[in-house]
């Protein structure tokens, strides 16, 4: 079963790449926005290391991964044949794996918790590698789901700042599967604003032309790209 933004797993990825960036360069000219003012970063979990080899072939650099572990089997051989790809983490991260996420992530899209600041703080001066940081917003407060709560997001951004120094750049939130995403969207948008953020990375293979028209700066769309995934990643097995 598929539902509407999903294509067929057999598509080509590079066909299915560009596909979606059309889609993203018209819904960017529908809102008045520069093309260069959102990235599209294919979240490329269950996807084959030589598929990715075509899209990076084709030019496409920003990818998301939401399982350290798989990313960890997956990227090394790839970034050492291609350059410049751009590599971010868009699952939950436990404090055990965060040695390995400083190490292979351009930027982490899921900070979320005190405890997860000191151990990352930590590890980029260790490491002397700073990844970009978004901080994951539950904005639908939903128990089984990452993310500060909305109510928590002021304090906890200015805890990461003032107590850990860490560069944050953004916010991050994935909406209930089973509710209109505006209402998150625009949370999110006024969350950001208020913290001085600019970065937003809302919107998914179902909804990324509305979370465009809301200020995305990042979209993270999977399925609509390289085809409906196998299993349900995201959520947990029944
Ligand atoms: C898998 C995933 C996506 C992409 O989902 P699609 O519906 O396949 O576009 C986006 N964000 C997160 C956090 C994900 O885990």
């Amino acid at each position: 079963m598929t539902t509407s933004g999903e294509r067929p797993a057999t598509t080509d990825p590079v066909i299915g790449l560009a596909h979606l960036s059309g889609e993203v360069a018209a819904a960017c000219a529908r809102a008045g926005r520069s093309v260069q003012s959102v990235t599209l970063v294919a979240a490329s979990k269950t996807v084959a290391p030589d598929r990715l080899a075509q899209t990076i072939e084709a030019g496409h650099l920003a990818y998301g991964e939401n399982r350290v572990q798989e990313a960890k089997g997956k990227w090394p051989g790839l970034l050492e044949r291609f350059a410049g790809v751009e590599l971010h983490l868009i699952g939950p991260l436990q404090s055990n794996k965060v040695r390995e996420a400083v190490a292979l992530f351009d930027v982490i899209q899921s900070v979320d918790r005190p405890s997860l600041c000191s151990a990352l703080a930590k590890q980029c001066e260790r490491q002397e590698r700073w990844p970009r940081l978004f901080v994951q917003v539950n904005t639908g407060v939903e128990p089984q789901k990452a993310g500060v709560l909305p109510d928590d997001a002021d304090a906890f951004l200015q805890t990461c700042r003032d107590t850990h120094r860490l560069d944050v750049v953004g916010l991050m939130c994935v909406p209930p599967a089973d509710q209109p995403p505006e209402p998150h969207f625009t949370l999110l948008a006024e969350l950001a604003e208020r913290n001085g953020l600019k970065q937003l990375s809302m919107g998914m293979s179902g909804d990324y032309t509305t979370a465009i028209e809301h200020g995305a700066t990042h979209v993270r769309v999977g399925s609509a790209i390289f085809g409906a995934r196998p299993y349900p990643t995201n959520l947990p097995t029944p």
